[in-house]
């Protein structure tokens, strides 16, 4: 893709990074994304699900949609695709007073169902216009590696749209949907997520229900937010992989509701599935830090199993943050002693993998 990559990427690379490759590796990475699609398991590009969106303080702290520079970004950096996440639960957000987010309402009758159409019409709009390739199957995937594009995988954080409805699984695979993450901030019809207080111990009667219709549907199934109660249930009903796209380990010296236990990450990795590694501030503080965090996964769940979800540009306190650098990432991980093929597995492979055919 050489040409294609943004000329100035090592030059915005500074000593804050925790990195120091050289630039033969950084041109390692660059040329290692002309051979091999990589994917971004769970990312909110440009904020696109925000255009639209009523302003409330949650939604105005994330910042303005800018959906044409980061588009422009991640084609420039080699990103094959990136799985584009609407958001269930965004009107419902707010801060808490440490400064995490926590839903502060409840839904109004129709309003779940009314803001998935919304989003997924600013989705089916960016592919209309070109201005993403589709990433609806693994040979759309392969297509934007070949044209040097970046495909988009269409996403939803959060089942809450889907309510009671059975048929709206079916609904959102055929608009392109192909992962919904089942709970996000806000405890729903489905089960609790990890930041609150269980109600119950694991999925609910219609959680379990959701699960199995997504396995049917063809979507993925994805446990990123969930208590571990309804992983375990998750897990003990599912008949495909799953993943948890966006999360790290608790380490000895770090717990925090978003991380999991090695435990957690292991149980996912059941039936083949996958664990992302996200770049957030949670312990983390520079790229370097973000890479070991990569690499003790991979010793916790094996390299068949560990992906990249950014969580870009919805993430909080990010530690890496322009796609334009993405290249690094496998730089890192191969100057750090992975394998071409291990490190393909990593940034794209092992989701291919688990992508519904
Ligand atoms: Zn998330
Ligand atoms: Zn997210």
């Amino acid at each position: 893709m050489g040409a294609t990559l943004a000329a100035g990427f090592p030059a915005r690379l500074s000593a804050a990074t925790g990195l120091s490759l050289t630039e033969a590796q950084l041109q390692a990475g660059r040329e290692f994304l002309t051979r091999h699609p990589s994917v971004d398991v769970h990312a909110h590009p440009g904020r696109f699900f925000l255009r639209d969106a009523v302003q409330t303080d949650a939604v105005k702290a994330l910042g303005a949609p800018a959906e044409a520079q980061v588009l422009t970004d991640m084609a420039a950096g080699g990103v094959t695709a990136a799985l584009f996440n609407c958001v269930s639960d965004a009107s419902l957000l707010g801060f808490t007073p440490a400064g995490g987010l926590a839903p502060v309402r409840e839904f109004q009758p129709g309003e779940a169902w009314a803001e998935y159409q919304r989003q997924i019409g600013l989705l089916k709009a960016l592919a209309a216009r070109g201005d993403v390739a589709r990433g609806f199957t693994r040979a759309d995937i392969g297509k934007a590696l070949a044209a040097h594009r970046t495909a988009a995988v269409f996403a939803v954080e959060g089942g809450d749209f889907i309510e009671d409805r059975l048929d709206r699984v079916h609904k959102a695979h055929a608009d392109g949907v192909r992962s919904i993450t089942i709970v996000h901030y806000h405890p729903n019809q489905i089960g609790d997520p990890q930041t609150e207080k269980p109600r119950t111990p694991g999925l609910t009667p219609i959680g379990r229900r959701i699960v199995k219709e997504m396995n049917k549907a063809g979507v993925v199934v994805d446990l990123a937010h969930a208590s571990f109660g309804v992983t375990k249930d998750a897990v003990a009903i599912s008949d495909k992989p799953m993943m948890i796209s966006h999360t790290n380990l608790k380490r000895a010296d770090l717990d925090h509701p978003r991380l999991v236990t090695p435990e957690h990450a292991r149980l996912v990795t059941t039936h083949g599935g996958i664990v992302g590694s996200v770049p957030s501030g949670i312990g983390q503080a520079t790229v370097g830090d973000w890479i070991a965090s990569i690499l003790r996964l991979i010793d916790a769940v094996g390299v068949d199993h560990v992906a990249i979800g950014t969580d870009m540009d919805a993430n909080y306190r990010p530690v890496f943050t322009d796609y334009r650098d993405w290249g690094v990432i496998p730089a890192a991980l191969m100057a750090r002693g992975l394998s071409e093929a291990e490190t393909a597995k990593v940034m794209g492979g092992n989701f291919l993998r688990i992508f519904p055919a």
